[in-house]
């Protein structure tokens, strides 16, 4: 996806994301929503550095990066929402690119799926949309069922260690 489509799902999801949260984190809406949202924006907008330095879709769109991410905020105690950026990117140019990206890099093979569609696609900004409000939708029933812990980079990490 272009950076446009990356600002847009990473608002909307950052609103969506805070609200969910704000009544499980003692926050209101306001505070939630700039809480998770400045670490999910600037997560969202990490991986296309790899424009500039390193080979775009590779070097910082895999399953490293993402890790570093999740670790980060487990290490630092900051910034615990901004995997959820990371991980939107690579959702975002799974369906929104057709080449795919380097998900195991250093391992260069492209992961793609048949579905996506191109960046100049004029469905792209639907599929960003789209994309959006499935992402909330998975979070909403996470919340809901007393898993939203698993949001933060601690209940992640576990998830994300037991998985790779
Ligand atoms: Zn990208």
């Amino acid at each position: 996806m272009n950076k446009a489509d990356h600002v847009i799902n990473a608002v909307i999801l950052s609103i969506g994301v805070g609200v969910l949260l704000a009544p499980g984190m003692n926050q209101s809406p306001y505070s939630a929503i700039i809480l998770v949202g400045v670490p999910i924006v600037i997560g969202a907008l990490f991986p296309d550095i790899d424009t500039e330095f390193g080979t775009h879709r590779e070097t910082f769109h895999n399953i490293v990066t993402l890790a570093v991410f999740i670790a980060f905020p487990i290490y630092f105690e900051n910034l615990f929402f901004v995997w959820i950026g990371i991980l939107t990117h690579y959702v975002l140019d799974l369906l929104g690119t057709k080449g795919g990206l380097a998900l195991f890099y250093p391992v260069t093979k492209h992961v793609s799926v048949p579905v996506g569609v191109n960046v100049d696609s004029s469905l792209a900004r639907l599929v960003t949309l789209a994309v959006t409000a499935f992402e909330l939708g998975v979070v909403w029933l996470l919340v809901e069922y007393g898993y939203g812990s698993l949001l933060r980079a601690p209940g992640v990490w576990n998830l994300f260690t037991s998985t790779f």
